[in-house]
């Protein structure tokens, strides 16, 4: 049995679809997901929740409070944090602390060990400073635990274990005017000082559930996909799940990480229900083992060429070859609809748009196709296609994900209908009427966004004049370049706001760990009071990014809900540098040549806060 699809049949004949039927289908497919009631709201992990954000991997340990001074505190251990460590390692900065909420280094890649885990960006260009550890991934699409691994030889190879705390969440950074450094509270008592800090929190970070009624009276067992546990399961990352033998399990959620986890629980489970609210666009995977014959034939300062040429290729700059060949290179022009990026100007707008619509036509209809080539019910075929345009949903891959619905012990549950499931109580789950008895439900619900760090308050800063970020922050974002504010020295960010943005976002922060780390270091150099960027600098690069943002509003109104156009209900365009990373990482280089003054602040600057836009020239 492999069906039990509570939606709609679809019944158009769907090579015929010309683009003008195409948009009332999708538009048919996004009034049918629009918001509705609770059924589109979440749960913070929080309160009566707070089990489901739990660490499963790492007990923690006692340990003495810090009192001490640091020269610089990373917070968040993910391969940004990571990133920012070992460059500033190598500027000259031998006091690095780094601090994380996991138990160790690794970020997404501690928190998230889900049986299937890979990365989707292939690892010669997603797995950072691969030449400087000495290693080169196994595989093409690297598995979760090789990712981590490699994170934690990174913390070993710039020994950045010495000082790092773990299991810690930095609660409080207050600038102290008097000793001119940061003071720390973290909520393990600790009250030390750093000279400077570098925040990278991550964006999709904090677990969340779906507001479906009464989920709090499930009495079978129940995680989110980031906090997998093992210890019901049984078996490993790589399969083996032995524990579900005997077991009913459900499964909610169908994006990236369902995508990769499903294969695995239906292998293993007696019985799995997908419960299904919209389908992931599932394209060829195509992972491989490393070629030996490439791996003996690259050169030193290969992974720096590779990395470069795919994040051309993503932003639409010209190159020679493509040396990444996949399914992220075969949809830029796709991507630009919410990604930033060099549009083609060689044509008029109206042209691109008639140009993209039609191509973005041609691969829905392939990947839609794709789902009756694999899946041999029509009726669950039928369900999993996806109905909206390309970069509606984070697009997947997956060459065992489809074919999991061929096996008897899988049933697709399409909630479309109902706007996801309609309630759950001690024992089952339900969906309209129909009811669905369970011993385990998993969550591959996804992440709260933004929810970390300094931009959602949750860790208040307090700079200058006792004025805090948010505050500062009250009329939108104001910073330098993404990395820091006006009224806030020595305090630079890690993330994609008033920055660069890209699929491989391993390398965006990449440039930004060389980029602080060069500031610092030049101001160690030059003996900088401090490190803060003038309003005037400031106040133009907010208008520069608010004058070249694209209006990516018009599309994602189209689309069906999803956290990247926040539920259905706003666009996530514009906060990043529109022109794209290629074009922002040139400007950096040229900025850090000529016009570091706009953030070095000399010895003999005076203290009084409108002064400080006098600085040493570059
Ligand atoms: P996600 O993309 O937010 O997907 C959450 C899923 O849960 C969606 O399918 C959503 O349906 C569904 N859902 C939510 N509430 C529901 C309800 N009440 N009933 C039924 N279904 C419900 O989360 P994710 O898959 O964890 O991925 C998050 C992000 O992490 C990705 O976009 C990607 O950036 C990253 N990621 C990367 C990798 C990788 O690189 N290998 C792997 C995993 C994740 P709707 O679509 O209808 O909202």
């Amino acid at each position: 049995m492999t069906i039990a699809t509570t939606g709609s049949s679809r019944t158009d004949s769907e090579d015929s679809l010309g683009i003008e039927d195409l948009r009332r289908k999708y538009r048919r497919e996004r009034d049918r997901r629009a918001p509705s009631g609770s059924t589109r709201s979440y749960t913070s992990v929080a309160g009566e929740f707070g089990y489901y954000a739990k660490d499963p991997y790492t007990a923690r340990t006692e340990r003495e409070t810090r009192t001490d001074a640091v020269e610089a505190l990373v917070i968040g251990a993910g391969f940004g944090g990571l990133l920012t460590a070992a460059r500033l390692k190598e500027a000259g900065v031998d006091s690095v602390r780094v601090m994380d909420e996991g138990g160790d280094v690794g970020g997404t890649w501690y928190w998230n060990r889900y049986p299937g885990i890979r990365c989707d960006i292939e690892s010669y260009v997603y797995m950072p400073l691969l030449e400087e550890v000495g290693y080169l991934p196994r595989w093409r699409y690297a598995p979760g635990e090789e990712i981590r691994q490699h994170a934690i030889a990174i913390a070993e190879h710039y020994r950045l274990y010495g000082d790092a705390l773990f299991h810690t969440r930095a609660t409080g950074l207050a600038w102290d005017e008097t000793l001119e450094k940061w003071l720390v509270s973290t909520d393990r008592g600790d009250r030390f000082h750093a000279t400077f800090v570098v925040t990278s929190s991550g964006t999709l970070t904090q677990p969340k559930l779906p507001g479906i009624p009464g989920i709090e009276t499930f009495r079978g067992h129940t995680f989110h996909s980031s906090r997998w546990d093992y210890s019901y399961t049984g078996g490993s990352a790589d399969g083996g799940l032995t524990g579900l033998a005997d077991k009913r399990v459900a499964v909610v959620g169908t994006g990236a990480t369902g995508l990769q986890l499903i294969p695995h629980v239906g292998r293993d489970a007696e019985h799995l229900f997908v419960f299904q609210r919209t389908p992931s666009t599932v394209d060829i995977r195509d992972n491989r083992p490393t070629d030996q014959e490439w791996a003996a034939s690259l050169q030193p300062g290969w992974q720096r060429e590779r990395m470069e040429n795919f994040l051309e290729v993503l932003a639409g700059e010209p190159v020679e070859e493509s040396l990444v060949q996949d399914g992220w290179t075969a949809t830029v022009n796709l991507q630009r609809q919410i990604l930033s990026g060099a549009v083609d100007d060689t044509i008029s707008p109206e042209e691109r748009e008639v140009r993209d619509e039609l191509d973005d036509a041609r691969t829905m209809n392939r990947i839609r196709s794709r789902v009756d080539e694999v899946v041999t019910d029509p009726a669950t075929a039928a369900a999993l296609k996806p109905w909206y345009r390309y970069m509606c949903k984070r697009p997947g891959f997956s060459d065992e994900y489809l074919q999991t619905f061929n096996r008897p012990n899988a049933t697709l549950v399409d909630t479309a209908d109902h706007g996801g499931i309609t309630r759950m109580t001690e024992t089952s789950v339900f969906v309209g009427d129909e009811e669905f008895e369970v011993d385990c439900v998993i969550f591959a619900t996804g992440f709260e966004v933004g929810i970390s760090g300094v931009l959602s308050g949750t860790l208040p800063v307090t700079g200058r004049g006792g004025q805090t970020l948010l505050e500062a922050w009250g009329q939108g974002i104001q910073t330098l370049h993404g990395f820091a504010t006006h009224g806030f020295p020595n305090l630079f960010h890690l993330s994609a706001l008033q920055n660069a943005n890209s699929v491989n976002f391993a390398h965006i922060l990449q440039e930004q760990a060389e980029h602080i780390a060069a500031v610092i270091g030049e101001g160690r150099r030059r003996g900088a009071r401090y490190l803060e960027p003038t309003l005037e600098a400031q106040q133009a690069w907010v208008q520069e990014v608010a004058a070249t943002a694209s209006d990516t509003r018009a599309f994602q109104a189209e689309c069906t809900p999803g956290y990247y156009n926040g539920e259905g209900t706003r666009s996530i365009g514009g906060a990043s540098y529109s022109p794209g990373p290629v074009v922002f990482h040139r400007l950096l280089r040229e900025w850090r040549a000529t016009r570091m003054r706009e953030i070095l602040v000399e010895p003999s600057a005076s203290r009084q806060p409108k002064a400080v836009s006098a600085g040493v020239s570059a």
